[in-house]
């Protein structure tokens, strides 16, 4: 949305003013754009950056100066962004005007901020054709950058983005490449990390023992590694990949071994879209997201012939497909000439390895060799993963390309708040006047490496304001590790509950109210108010205030943690609820003893370390095990994953799911007014085990908590419902619930650009602290 506030004075011949363009304009050649389109006006004047964005002075015919500002912003660069364009006439400023049109020096505002870091971009389609191109001077270069792509966030040390303060100041640029930055009609001007093959990084190959191959051709040597069957580890943009090829079956069986990692799906990277198609179906909107400058992970459906490993993705009917993210990978791809296993350069679960000591520590035991270059990674940032549905995009992961993003808030902020987001998933975010700023996805804090990533990401969104910052917001789980930081800060709290956050966040992506409005937060495990685990919820959203009007019928999780990895645990708590007969055969189908079974009757009806839950992700656990599609999560979301699967392979569902969850009244003391019961599905599933398969049992699942959602809604008498939560990760579930919504007369708000899942949960807070929408109400 861009808008233009010009002053009626324009009309007179001659204008002197000053135009402020507020948004993503820093580092994506918007200075030498406008600089051009100046000089050709004829106007005088300057451009400069500035805490907030940019700041134009033209000086000139008044019809010239209203062109240029329609050019500005009709014909802006592609990776812009502009938020806001407003004229101030008369201006009272210092800085002299030349004859010619000028780029000055940038400063930066102590008072106000923009709030906005360029992200990391693959390749433009200049570079990528110069770096193929014999005749260029950066043929065959794997550093090559321009103002419209290459490396920007994760070689940032601090702001505002100029070479002097990112890892590039290590390098001094040779008179070429000088003069092509500080030439204003080059498309290099001002490209801070420009560099060519005389002066800027330069790749190395090392041995898994940490000796330098002696080569003439770093490319050549790994290709023929990965020809040879052997693991290579890559230095990319964020930090280092694993890559091998994809097609070798023993190989990726290795890197599986060698990685501890058995069961979660390896991305693959192909050269382009055509060698992708070969292997994977890809709809028009997924190829334009693939060849997009994010250039981000999309989970693509594979065909059956596709000659990929299977251990590419064992047991799974979606390849996490790629094209190259740098010039480094377009170089690797071509000498290659396959697919790539492209996954992440770490042990199973640490994050990502971003030194060449630490990932040669780290990966010695995984890589047999390193691709390595001298520009250091300030910031480690991960690729972006996306899922297309019927309703566009869901982003699973927003990193490399798509953050750190800033965006405006519905109102202006009195005070500065730093929002340390969630556990799992972990993204940080600055909300500040009215702009809030998201850090890329930082991961699970659970390891001390994270949180060395998580505190060095507070640091540099915290260095965006000149004043420090004045409250925290945090989870409202006690033992979160980024409630801990917050606490320590010495700052006001402010805690929020983990499911109203993901549901602000949703309001916030759809420009929603907190009115009229029934927010759905399905997901794995959330702290809830009541102190108990939360994560099938419905909160009402009325005049600005939240309360718990209706919840997933809850079930135990016997032996905590232990239910979370085994399935069949969730399995018998929920047969336990059916009845002692039904406890009892499904324990005996699981081949528990009966010895054991009565432990865990015991168990369920004595609470012993059996947390109650609502949970959504758990309750699709359980239906997993039920259904026989699999007993242990390797991985998070891998058995509620195999439910959506199993349930995309059926024709249709059964006749009668409607009335399988019912929407029943509850005491207060339940802690919501209402609750859906699943019982009559889970004896449903489980009577028609024999009759039916898998698969149409699993679609019917999806609609019956599609239906119970369309009950409960209408129930609540809202207008609005809002989807949100990791389960909607699942897209068939989001397209059936959307779409009985829909049919029901419900305006649907869902997730596109901000995760479902606790990647969001940042955001979700900051509007909370704009909204002072903190906590969800009981009803008493
Ligand atoms: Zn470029
Ligand atoms: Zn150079």
């Amino acid at each position: 949305m861009i808008a233009t506030s010009l002053n009626s004075s324009l009309n007179s011949k001659h204008s002197d003013v000053l135009v402020r363009v507020r948004g993503t304009v820093q580092g994506v050649g918007f200075r030498p754009y406008a600089y051009r389109i100046a000089s050709e006006m004829h106007l005088k004047g300057w451009i400069k950056n500035d805490g907030q964005g940019v700041v134009i002075r033209l000086i000139g015919l008044t019809k010239t100066i209203d062109l240029f500002i329609k050019k500005l912003v009709h014909d802006a660069p592609a990776i812009a962004h502009i938020v806001s364009v407003e004229t101030i006439t008369t201006p009272q400023d210092a800085i002299p005007v030349t004859p010619q049109f000028e780029i000055i020096a940038s400063e930066r505002s102590q008072t106000t901020a923009d709030l906005s870091i360029p992200s990391d971009l693959a390749p433009c389609h200049h570079c990528a054709s110069e770096i193929a191109d014999k005749s260029n001077h950066r043929y065959g270069y794997a550093f090559i950058n321009c103002t419209q792509c290459g490396p920007r966030y994760s070689i940032l040390e601090e702001i505002p983005y100029d070479r002097s303060h990112t890892s590039m100041r290590a390098f001094r640029m040779c008179s070429k490449c000088q003069k092509e930055y500080n030439d204003p009609l080059n498309r290099r001007f001002h490209a801070e990390p420009n560099a060519c093959p005389v002066c800027g990084p330069q790749l190395s190959l090392y041995s898994k023992l940490g000796e330098k191959i002696d080569t003439k051709d770093e490319i050549k040597s790994a290709a023929e590694l990965l020809k040879s069957g052997g693991i290579l580890a890559v230095k990319g943009i964020g930090g280092y990949h694993l890559m091998a090829d994809a097609k070798n079956e023993k190989t990726v069986i290795e890197l599986r071994k060698r990685k501890f990692r058995d069961h979660k799906p390896f991305a693959v990277m192909f050269a382009d879209i055509a060698t992708m198609r070969e292997h994977v179906e890809i709809s028009d909107e997924e190829s334009d997201l693939l060849s997009s400058q994010a250039a981000p992970i999309v989970l693509c459906k594979r065909f059956l012939n596709s000659d990929l490993s299977l251990a590419v993705a064992p047991n799974n009917p979606w390849v996490g497909a790629m094209l190259p993210s740098s010039p480094l990978h377009i170089l690797l791809l071509k000498s290659f000439g396959g697919p790539l296993i492209a996954t992440s350069g770490n042990l199973s679960e640490e994050p990502l390895c971003k030194d060449e000591k630490e990932a040669h520590h780290r990966l010695a035991s995984i890589a047999d060799q390193f691709l390595d270059h001298n520009r250091a990674i300030v910031h480690p940032v991960d690729d972006s993963v996306i899922r297309i549905s019927e309703h566009g995009p869901v982003m699973l992961r927003r990193a490399r390309g798509y953050a750190p993003y800033g965006t405006a808030l519905p109102a202006a902020l009195e005070a500065s708040y730093l929002c340390v987001g969630a556990q799992m998933k972990n993204t940080v975010a600055l909300a500040y006047q009215d702009r809030v700023l998201t850090s890329p996805h930082i991961g699970d804090l659970g390891n001390a490496s994270t949180q060395e990533a998580f505190r060095k990401t507070i640091g540099i969104i915290g260095g965006l304001i000149a004043t420090p910052l004045s409250h925290v917001v945090c989870d409202l789980h006690p033992d979160y590790s980024s409630t801990h930081y917050a606490e320590r800060l010495g700052l006001p709290v402010v805690r929020v509950q983990h499911h109203l956050a993901h549901i602000l966040s949703c309001l916030f992506e759809n420009h929603h109210s907190a009115d009229r409005v029934l927010g759905v937060a399905f997901d794995g495990t959330g702290y809830g108010e009541d102190g108990t685990i939360w994560g099938g919820e419905f909160i009402l959203l009325n005049k600005g205030r939240a309360s718990r009007f209706a919840k997933l019928r809850t079930f135990r999780l016997p032996g905590a943690e232990a239910a979370i990895k085994d399935a069949r645990r969730t399995a018998l708590a929920l047969a336990h609820i059916c009845g002692e007969e039904r406890f009892m055969e499904v324990a005996k189908q699981f081949g528990y003893t009966e010895r054991n079974a009565s432990v865990f009757d015991n168990i369920l009806v004595s609470g012993l370390n059996s947390p109650v839950t609502s949970s959504a992700g758990r309750f699709f656990d359980g239906v997993a095990a039920l259904l026989g599609l699999g007993d242990i999560n390797h991985y998070e979301g891998q058995l509620p994953l195999a439910v959506e699967a199993a349930a995309m392979q059926a024709t249709q569902c059964s006749n009668d799911v409607k009335s399988l969850i019912r929407v029943n009244a509850v005491d207060v003391s339940e802690g919501a007014s209402y609750e859906l019961d699943w019982e009559p599905l889970v004896e449903y599933l489980w009577n028609s085990r024999i009759k039916k398969d898998a698969s149409t049992l699993a679609l019917d699942v999806h609609h019956a908590l599609a239906q119970g959602i369309v009950d409960t809604a209408r129930i609540a008498g809202v207008d609005s419902v809002a989807l949100s939560g990791g389960c909607f990760q699942n897209v068939l579930l989001l397209d059936i619930t959307t779409r009985l919504l829909k049919e029901a007369g419900f305006r649907v708000l869902i997730h596109q650009e901000i995760p479902p899942g606790d990647g969001g949960i940042a955001l979700g807070q900051a509007l909370a602290a704009v909204w002072d929408l903190t906590r969800v109400e009981l009803p008493t």
